[in-house]
């Protein structure tokens, strides 16, 4: 049989030293065994899925039993949760008695066929958090909510509020999304895996070859944003910063995207985003191929990721890693891991997201620099053993 392995804490030993690894080893030693269920609604497209995968794989690695399971539901089901989402980020919903119906009975469906026999749930944002009112309640249940929380709908919140006062804890990725509820409220920041074919270093080579596979040219620098085709990261607001700056410098656009099967704002998203394509502006959809993502994080000259609001922004650490000055919406989880100045910027406007562009675009020291200090940024704060960690103490102090 080939020789299969997972990542260990080991792994992460060049990177954040043998006293973090062997705390976490004594931790995890203590919990040996605990069966851990997550439940999210997409197996891939967004960040959630992305942790969850390396979260739950890291902790097996370490003799807990962390499940992950997804929840099924219909078109119309992911239709009204992206509504929610939008509401719970600040956007306008107009939640019909259908609607919530729907909802509510697709959960319910979902909890008829998963089967729980577990010592914590963990329920991540608002798409399965109704789960927790069909089981009889034998174990804490954590709601994990990765949104940005900075301003919800008023009625939504009241809405959810039914089930989320009923959780024992509720995480959040900033403090600043706090809310009134019953839990308690734990703020832990995500992070990402440096060893998954997206964060590991590539060759020249292999980065040429992926970029030559797309057909994207590289006379010209790069300026890069990787997101969701989705209203709050900004497309738009994207494209129009780059032909102000194209005024003052010459460079590319690559706009590259995904769709997460719980999203189905994407397509339209996408298409309407497809007039502005020309020589300088390029629109793929291309965002499964990991390796291509890899690969344009380490090539770009500056990543943007103009985000109108985030709860964390994965996109950010994963191109600071790779040593590349991000500029950011200044919202959420971007402004923990952009220091404005230092090792990036933060922005409100297209005019400023302009500007900045033009000013890393023309001095390759300060990308450079920038970048140095970015990469830090991400090893000190932002790899997932320090996630890791923060739920092995939750974990104890239940
Ligand atoms: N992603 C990707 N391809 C794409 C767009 C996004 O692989 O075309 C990944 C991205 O690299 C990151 C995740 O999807 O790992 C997005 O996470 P983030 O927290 O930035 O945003 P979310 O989609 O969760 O709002």
């Amino acid at each position: 049989m080939a020789n299969y392995r997972i990542t260990c804490v080991e792994d992460y030993e060049p990177l954040v030293g043998a006293e973090v690894v062997r705390r976490i080893r004594d931790k995890a030693a203590k919990l040996k065994g605990l069966r851990i269920a997550n439940f999210n609604s997409t197996y891939y497209g967004g960040g959630v899925a992305e942790i969850i995968s390396s979260l739950t794989l890291l902790m097996n690695s370490l003799g807990l039993r962390a499940e992950w399971r997804v929840i099924q539901g219909s078109p119309d089901f992911f239709s009204i949760t992206k509504k929610m989402h939008n509401a719970l980020q600040g956007g306008g919903i107009d939640l019909s008695k259908i609607k919530k119906e729907i909802f509510e009975q697709v959960i319910y469906e979902n909890s008829v066929r998963n089967f729980l026999d577990h010592d914590f749930i963990i329920v991540h944002d608002p798409q399965p958090l109704p789960l927790i009112e069909h089981y009889e309640k034998k174990c804490p249940w954590l709601w994990r909510c990765h949104l940005d929380l900075s301003r919800p709908d008023a009625e939504t919140w009241k809405y959810l509020r039914r089930w989320i006062d009923n959780y024992d804890a509720v995480i959040l990725s900033c403090k600043e999304f706090a809310q009134e509820m019953k839990p308690p409220q734990r703020v832990m920041m995500p992070a990402i895996n440096p060893f998954t074919i997206k964060n590991r270093q590539l060759s020249d080579r292999e980065i040429n070859e992926r970029l030559a596979h797309y057909e994207i040219p590289v006379d010209l620098p790069l300026v890069v944003q990787i997101s969701r085709f989705d209203p709050w990261k900004d497309p738009k607001g994207v494209v129009e910063a780059f032909k102000l700056a194209r005024k003052q410098i010459d460079a590319r656009l690559v706009l590259l995207g995904n769709f997460a099967t719980d999203d189905p704002e994407g397509e339209e998203i996408f298409h309407s985003l497809c007039a502005c394509r020309d020589d300088r502006i390029l629109i793929l959809t291309s965002g499964d191929d990991t390796a291509l993502v890899n690969a344009l994080q380490t090539r770009a000259a500056v990543v943007l990721q103009k985000s109108l609001r985030e709860g964390f922004g994965l996109t950010v650490a994963e191109a600071m890693w790779k040593g590349t000055p991000v500029i950011g919406g200044n919202v959420g989880g971007i402004r923990y891991q952009i220091d404005d100045g230092v090792n990036g910027f933060l922005v409100s406007s297209i005019e400023e997201t302009a500007g900045r562009m033009v000013e890393l675009i023309n001095d390759k020291e300060l990308r450079h620099g920038m970048g140095r200090k970015a990469r830090e940024m991400v090893r000190k704060n932002f790899l997932l053993t320090r996630y890791l960690e923060q739920y092995l103490d939750l974990f104890a102090d239940l």
